[in-house]
């Protein structure tokens, strides 16, 4: 599977680099749109249409695919959904073509959906904010809560995608988690709840929920931006690690988005 990522993750790399060098991205300069790759994909055409609780379709065609995208959802989301069944694309492609004969391939085939799905997530980010243009941008807001908002602005991209990519290539080791107010039939009070960290390492379980004295359920009531060390069980992380946390929407939609640094020390 790792073989079969980065290989894909190459190939959209590659797409980045042709696409920056090309005219279509005017001096380099984000935001970089999902249709940009059309041409060089194979993309014919792109149609919004209602498509219910669907988000997009890729569909095979006599001269090409054509993407089919939810016209009832956001334009942001279009984009990221458009820039993900581009990755499918390129995912078939290298299942087919460039490992036909290995084991990876035939175990490949039989991959799991939900792991596909997440590969897809991964390339649509690298196409959407390549690591060879985003790093800089990174590098010059530097790697904070404080830069979500700016960097999601230039990159027209979620705030959740922006934080998981600020967190993927950020030098110093660093998680994302993304949290949501839940109410739990025997808790007194509503508590944040982890709904999904960028983690691969520290085996951060889903779900867990911490105390409404923590500085993420703050981030939840305030517009301030949380920045501290914290003690609860977060996986295998040590404690006390630094955690930054800012809130995000209007409420019922508010959710609360951490970056964890577990290698930071108290100085
Ligand atoms: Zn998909």
């Amino acid at each position: 599977m790792t073989e079969l990522t980065e290989s894909v993750i190459k190939q959209a790399s590659e797409l980045t680099r042709q696409l920056l060098a090309s005219d279509r991205i005017k001096h380099g300069i984000p935001p970089i749109f999902a249709e940009d790759y059309m041409p060089l994909v194979g993309v014919k055409n792109i149609v919004k249409v209602d498509l219910g609780d669907l988000s997009a379709l890729l569909l095979p065609g006599k001269d090409g695919y054509s993407i089919k995208l939810n016209i009832n959802h956001h334009p942001l989301r279009q984009n990221f959904s458009c820039a993900h069944e581009i990755a499918h694309l390129l995912l078939d492609k290298a299942l087919y073509e460039s490992m036909p004969h290995t084991a990876e391939f035939r175990s490949a085939k039989e991959l799991d959906n939900k792991l596909k799905e997440r590969l897809c997530e991964r390339v649509a980010a690298e196409l959407l904010m390549p690591e060879s243009l985003f790093s800089g941008y990174l590098e010059q807001c530097g790697v904070s809560v404080n830069s979500i908002q700016r960097l999601a602005h230039i990159f027209y991209t979620s705030i959740p995608a922006t934080a998981r990519r600020i967190a993927e290539l950020s030098q110093e080791p660093c998680i994302a988690l993304y949290w949501k107010l839940v109410k739990r039939p025997r808790w007194k009070q509503m508590k944040p709840c982890l709904i999904w960290s960028s983690d691969s390492q520290y085996d951060i379980p889903k779900f867990i929920s911490v105390s409404p004295n923590s500085s993420i359920f703050q981030a939840f009531q305030a517009d301030s931006i949380m920045k501290k060390f914290e003690s609860f069980s977060l996986g295998n992380i040590g404690r006390p690690f630094y955690i930054e946390s800012e809130g995000f929407g209007q409420k019922p939609q508010r959710y609360i988005i951490s970056l964890v640094f577990p290698q930071r020390k108290r100085t």
